[in-house]
């Protein structure tokens, strides 16, 4: 199979995530099928895609017509067999193994012989998703960033037994979706989260030890090192339980103290504080 024999793109998961993965694809060009647990969640899933369409018309950067177009190529869907004629599908489901050991399994079933089956998980080997599945040459990472529409970077993962040409297939749709590939292999936390959320996490640290206040912590990395946003704000939009997880994984797969999270990170998300989504995290929203 090659990238312009993809013509059904399934989606798993209608969240921050899914929702960008199909609308790329749809803007695209390819039919897409967005699925979740319930339809409500897809319906708000399609709700976010038809906003970022809307602004899109509001700048001039799209017809009313286009957006129509894109919206009809986009299917709602909340149950897995109606990705039976998917040619490649992504998951972009909650970040819990289990749930996604189970979809891989189902899916494994339900889509048709030649279809790839791609995650968009954060931290989970893909390895282990694919043992899941009878076709594990076909099985990658697909790591988008967030917001999707926006980021330019696909990481894009191998497990040991994906082949070629599924690592091809996945390669050139990222491009055909406007973005920039970057190969990682299947080692805990890959490239992005390898590299990033060591930094966050001893960002974390300096205010537990005192080092600086947030503000000086998150100002110095900005104009010093000129990242668009600081440390503890970037883990405020990320969430910062997910970046306990990604740290959990890390710690987990090198059995290296150096990747301890933080104390500080702990309590935070034992208080309930996750940063943006629930109003208060390093800053309060
Ligand atoms: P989210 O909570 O916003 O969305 C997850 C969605 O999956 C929810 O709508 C949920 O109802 C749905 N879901 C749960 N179980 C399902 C099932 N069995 N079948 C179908 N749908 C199901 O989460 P998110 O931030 O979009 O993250 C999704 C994935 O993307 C995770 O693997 C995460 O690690 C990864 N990821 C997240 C980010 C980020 O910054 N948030 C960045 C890159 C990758």
């Amino acid at each position: 199979m090659k990238a312009e024999d993809v013509k059904i793109f399934g989606v798993i998961g209608a969240g921050q995530m899914g929702h960008g993965i199909a609308y790329v694809a749809a803007v695209s060009g390819l039919k897409v099928i967005l699925n979740d647990i319930k339809m409500e969640f897809a319906e708000r899933g399609l709700q976010n895609i038809s906003k970022i369409l809307s602004r899109n018309v509001d700048k001039g950067r799209l017809t009313v017509e286009e957006k129509d177009a894109v919206l009809e190529r986009i299917q709602l869907s909340a149950d897995l067999k109606d990705l039976g004629s998917a040619d490649y599908v992504v998951e972009a489901a909650t970040e819990n193994e289990e749930i996604k050991f189970q979809i891989f399994r189902d899916i494994d079933e339900i889509c048709p012989e030649h279809a790839i089956l791609a995650t968009n998980t954060s931290s989970i080997p893909i390895g282990r998703i694919a043992a899941q599945t009878k076709r594990p040459d076909k099985v990658i990472g697909m790591h988008f960033m967030n917001p999707v529409p926006v980021m330019k970077l696909v990481e894009v993962i191998r497990a040991l037994t994906t082949s070629d040409e599924t690592f091809q297939v996945t390669w050139d749709l990222a491009v055909k979706f406007g973005k920039t590939p970057a190969e990682a292999s299947d080692y805990p936390g890959f490239i992005a989260n390898r590299i990033l959320m060591p930094m966050i996490n001893e960002a974390i640290y300096c205010l537990y030890e005192g080092v600086g206040t947030r503000e000086s912590i998150d100002t110095v990395m900005k104009l010093g090192m000129n990242h668009p946003m600081g440390p503890l704000a970037l883990a405020d939009l990320i969430g910062l339980d997910t970046c306990l997880a990604i740290m959990e994984t890390l710690y987990e797969g090198f059995k290296d103290p150096k990747y301890r999270p933080c104390p500080l990170l702990r309590r935070y998300v034992e208080a309930g504080w996750l940063g943006r989504k629930t109003g208060r995290g390093f800053y309060e929203y």
